[in-house]
């Protein structure tokens, strides 16, 4: 059969996933920020989302890629472009050996956490990030900001990806790794999907391992001892996750200690655990909107069981929220004394307090592995300290987060994400223009490029 090149250019321009064009709203987990693209794609294949790119008439540009939806922010937005989710190309593809002899696992981009976590879980491997949140998908925390108290890793999930294979401006199809591409490779890590759509990824894997915990809740008399408090409790353990209840001084504290290898549960730590990881998943879910929860000593478990999942709230149901910064972990005594201020004096004008304030601790590489925005200060640990509510709509907590942005970014020289941090300003943020594309550039983007 003779096919001429006006045929071909058809055939490669034909997408066989979900189109939908009738102009609806599509919103993000939280129902905070909702878009109208002019068209919405769910593609089934690589050569789909080649044909995506490629076909400017049927796919108005921005073409943004999406995962979840979960973010918080306006990344999701593209009202008048395409929006192309990433949910059916999910399969894991398989554990193999790379070049260098590392083993990694080889999976797609529309993949959620939790189910990729479960996979590894069953053939004894896991990736050393293990965040609650089980239903953002690897392509989105490939390019974007994460964070958690991993053990023994860094704490952040782009730094356990070795290679990518992604869609460029153009439709084609390239890979970027680390051990061929070096600089470049780590760049797009930047990216948050601006300088292409992320097809599959090879993510590095080590030998499933155990936790132990104890968890507590501790008071303090001021904020420096606060503060003081929560770094003692760094120092005791292998790993920390604090919420802090700031307006009262308290802090639910689970200190994590590595507890050797082991893939599963063990039974002698039931029914602690479970009860434990449903209490936990719904004050998530719900925001920290009150409840007592469990503080269990000494569990053992597999920390792939604590990756959740979470269902998509209604507009009545109380849901999580959050404002996410990063500091030196050097600057955390002047972060909760001037948060505490703030705070308190929010609470007496208008008597609102936000429902909890979560800490993470990340180890940041040297700076070549991280080249721009948040953990690109080279070498040493961030602290977070991010203050969580239990409605994203609700009009004081949107200007209580607004209003200390300021504090957070121009008093504490924080850094806060874009895809994790709302309500930022133009200068708040600098991504490098040379990772944007305009094909994949939203207005919500184009405002931080410099
Ligand atoms: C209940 C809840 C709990 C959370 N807990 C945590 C936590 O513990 N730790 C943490 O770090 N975060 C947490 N988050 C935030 C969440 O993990 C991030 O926002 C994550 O990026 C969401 O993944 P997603 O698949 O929904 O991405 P989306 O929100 O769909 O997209 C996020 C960004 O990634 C880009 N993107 C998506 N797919 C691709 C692709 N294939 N190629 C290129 N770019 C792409 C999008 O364009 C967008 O800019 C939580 C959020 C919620 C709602």
């Amino acid at each position: 059969m003779n096919i001429n090149s006006e045929e071909l250019e058809i055939m490669t321009q034909f997408v066989h996933g979900l189109c939908i064009n009738d102009g609806r709203e599509f919103s993000n987990w939280g129902l905070s920020r909702s878009t109208h693209p002019a068209v919405y794609v769910e593609p089934i294949s690589y050569a789909d989302v080649q044909a995506i790119v490629r076909n400017t008439a049927q796919f108005p540009t921005p073409v943004r890629p999406i995962g979840s939806m979960l973010s918080v922010t306006e990344t999701v937005s593209n009202d008048g472009g395409t929006l192309l989710c990433t949910r059916k190309l999910d399969a894991i593809l398989g554990l193999e050996v790379d070049g260098c002899g590392r083993q990694v696992v080889r999976v797609q981009a529309g993949c959620r956490l939790k189910k990729l976590n479960v996979w590894l879980q069953q053939q004894g491997w896991e990736i050393p990030f293990q965040a609650e949140i089980g239903e953002a998908t690897v392509g989105s925390v490939t390019v974007g900001d994460t964070k958690e108290s991993s053990l023994d890793g860094p704490g952040y999930f782009s730094s356990h990806v070795v290679a990518v294979l992604y869609i460029n401006e153009y439709g084609n199809l390239r890979i970027l790794s680390d051990q061929q591409d070096g600089a470049a490779f780590y760049e797009f890590k930047c990216s948050f999907g601006l300088s292409g759509i992320v097809v599959e990824c090879l993510i590095e894997v080590r030998p499933a391992s155990l936790c132990r915990a104890n968890v507590a809740l501790y008071a303090y008399q001021s904020p420096q001892a606060l503060a003081e408090g929560i770094l003692q409790l760094r120092e005791q353990c292998d790993a920390l996750l604090a919420v802090v209840i700031l307006h009262q001084l308290f802090c639910f504290a689970e200190q994590r200690y590595q507890a050797g290898a082991g893939n599963m549960t063990p039974d002698s730590s039931q029914p602690h655990c479970e009860q434990y990881r449903l209490a936990k998943r719904l004050a998530i879910q719900h925001g920290f909107d009150g409840g007592d929860l469990p503080r269990p000593q000494g569990i053992v478990f597999s920390r792939s069981d604590f990756v959740n999942e979470y269902w998509r709230p209604v507009e009545t149901e109380n849901r999580l929220d959050f404002q996410y910064y990063e500091h030196d972990i050097g600057m955390l005594e002047r972060v909760i004394s001037e948060s505490y201020r703030f705070t308190k004096s929010f609470e007496h004008d208008t008597g609102f307090v936000p429902t909890g304030w979560a800490t993470y601790f990340v180890h940041r590489p040297e700076k070549e592995r991280k080249p721009f925005g948040i953990y690109s200060g080279g070498s040493g640990i961030s602290c977070s300290f991010d203050p969580l509510y239990s409605n994203p709509n609700d009009p004081l907590w949107q200007r209580f987060a607004k209003e200390y942005n300021r504090v957070a970014i121009d008093q504490l020289r924080g850094n806060p994400s874009p895809i994790q941090t709302q309500w930022l300003q133009p200068g708040d943020i600098c991504i490098p223009r040379k990772l944007a594309r305009e094909r994949f550039t939203t207005p919500y983007y184009e405002q931080f490029l410099m």
